[in-house]
């Protein structure tokens, strides 16, 4: 049955010449559907409705892109591990075209795993089913945790090999984001043309992501400042749940605040503040407890693409520049301490001590190697007097007994004296999640689809992280902790 066309309003392709090149996703001999997220579908608009599965699956493999669509690769350029690339852009990667939801939001679809682009240098523009379908899981826990992210709309399974350390099955990805806006596109722009280019780049961003600033004295600045600001919030919400992204590349890092470009991301189950899990992270670089300050790194790197912008004279535009960026730590801090009083249900106008309260927990943590998740969960038990399962989880329990005395009284100051402990528990259980994508679950149905061609638990596990906060026992067995084993020899790949 002909689909009615999607209503693509493609503003990358059509105003920004020269930041793209188009290309076309190569054909796949044997689509069929792994994943569509049909709620994300409908959301957009899409009016996909009436397609059938290998409909949906020719379409979302590229074979037969629909009406409308403009596919075309975005340069862009990056620091990796702190060294510049140049060149790097959508290797294996296309934005397809733009859609606005009922609410007037503008959304990227565009494809991974599509095959090559102009920007591709060695590499063979392909992905395999495992990262993409981790993409899916990682992405939809993300969302349902209440984080920015990149969403997937489909996993097409190609029907051919991609070779890897060994051969596995292909897929392409459809992607949704805010856009795909990244520090990397300015710093492109920045080292390769004149800064008319940087300017255009910088309206469109503002016009896209905020319009508001449009009309302030020195947008640019306001820009920095905005993009610091979703920074410094992204970034807490990642620490509060324990997530490490892995590769904090400035490719890697949306303007737009989103979380972005799911390869060797993880979350932490025992609390290690150097936990690093990427293969290729030897210095532990983007380790969990590097991430803000990796943040403020990266946003210098987006400043200095903006220095001709800020303001005529050099040494005034780096004063701009400088305020922004070390005004950084703090912004992140008090995001994170907002953060740490909602994970407490702490009101915000008692107790200034509250930071050393959350770091002293964290340390006790992490001194006894105590599961992140379960910890904050179990909390929320305690809170209402029920301190064995909490209990459970440390070895020596004289310091836990110590701090839990601090945190009781703490909650008798201010307005938290009136919150009930029946109350303060609850408000806990909507912040602390039960469930997060524990990496043997993730790596159980991962090799379950690439080496059986078994969806079944895939969709089992992503079914549980869409309800992350409600403690379901038929769900129990996602929330368990893995091994201490399995954790020690636990690594992620970029997927590439
Ligand atoms: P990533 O590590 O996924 O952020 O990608 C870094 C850069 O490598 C980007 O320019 C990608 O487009 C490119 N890239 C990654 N994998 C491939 C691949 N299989 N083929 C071509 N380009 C790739
Ligand atoms: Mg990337």
């Amino acid at each position: 049955m002909p689909h009615p066309p999607i209503a693509f309003d493609n503003t990358y392709a059509r105003d920004l010449e020269g930041f793209h090149v188009p290309a076309q996703p190569a054909k796949v001999p044997a689509p069929s559907l792994l994943f569509f997220n049909h709620g994300l579908a409908r959301e957009l608009g899409l009016g996909l409705g009436g397609m059938d599965d290998q409909e949906l699956a020719e379409m979302f493999s590229g074979n037969a892109l629909p009406e409308g669509a403009e596919p075309i690769a975005q340069a862009y350029a990056g620091h990796q591990f702190g060294q510049f690339s140049p060149q790097l852009g959508d290797g294996r990667a296309l934005l397809i075209g733009e859609v606005l939801d009922a609410t007037g939001q503008r959304w990227d679809i565009a494809l991974k795993g599509s095959g090559r682009t102009p920007f591709s240098r060695r590499g063979d523009g392909k992905a395999a089913v495992g990262p993409m379908l981790r993409e899916v899981l990682i992405g939809e826990a993300m969302q349902a945790l209440g984080i920015p992210t990149t969403r997937a709309l489909a996993v097409v399974a190609t029907g051919e090999p991609v070779f890897r350390e060994r051969a596995l099955p292909g897929a392409v990805l459809t992607r949704v984001a805010a856009s795909h806006l990244r520090v990397g596109t300015f710093q492109f722009f920045a080292t390769h043309t004149p800064v008319e280019h940087v300017k255009k780049l910088a309206d469109y961003t503002l016009a896209r992501h905020f319009p508001e600033l449009l009309k302030a004295e020195n947008p640019y600045f306001q820009l920095l400042g905005a993009v610091a600001e979703r920074q410094a919030a992204l970034i807490a919400r990642w620490m509060h749940v324990g997530f490490i992204h892995g590769v904090m590349n400035t490719d890697n890092m949306s303007l737009a605040g989103e979380t972005i470009d799911y390869g060797p991301c993880a979350f932490m189950e025992a609390y290690r503040p150097r936990a690093v899990f990427s293969s290729i992270d030897e210095a532990g670089r983007y380790a969990y407890r590097e991430q803000p300050r990796i943040a403020r790194w990266n946003l210098a790197r987006f400043a200095e693409t903006l220095l001709p912008l800020l303001a005529p004279e050099e040494g005034q535009a780096i004063a701009l520049a400088t305020e922004v960026i070390d005004a950084f730590p703090e912004r992140y801090h008090q995001h994170w301490l907002a953060g740490l009083r909602a994970k407490l249900s702490l009101a915000d106008d008692a107790g200034p001590d509250d930071s050393a309260l959350g770091e002293d927990w964290l340390s006790l943590l992490g001194e006894q190697k105590v599961d992140f998740t379960l910890a904050w969960r179990r909390l929320a038990d305690a809170a209402e007097g029920n301190e064995a399962p909490l209990r459970a989880l440390f070895g020596d329990t004289a310091p836990l007994d110590a701090w839990l005395a601090r945190w009781q009284s703490r909650c008798g100051m201010g307005a938290d004296a009136q919150t009930s402990p029946a109350t303060r528990a609850e408000a806990m259980r909507r912040v602390n999640p039960w469930l997060i994508p524990r990496n043997h679950r993730v790596e159980e149905a991962l090799a379950a689809a690439t080496d059986q061609g078994d969806l079944a638990p895939f969709e089992a596990l992503l079914n549980a992280l869409r309800h992350p906060f409600d403690e379901r026992p038929e769900f129990a067995r996602y929330a368990d902790p893995a091994t201490p084993d399995f954790m020690a020899g636990f690594q992620t790949f970029c997927g590439t």
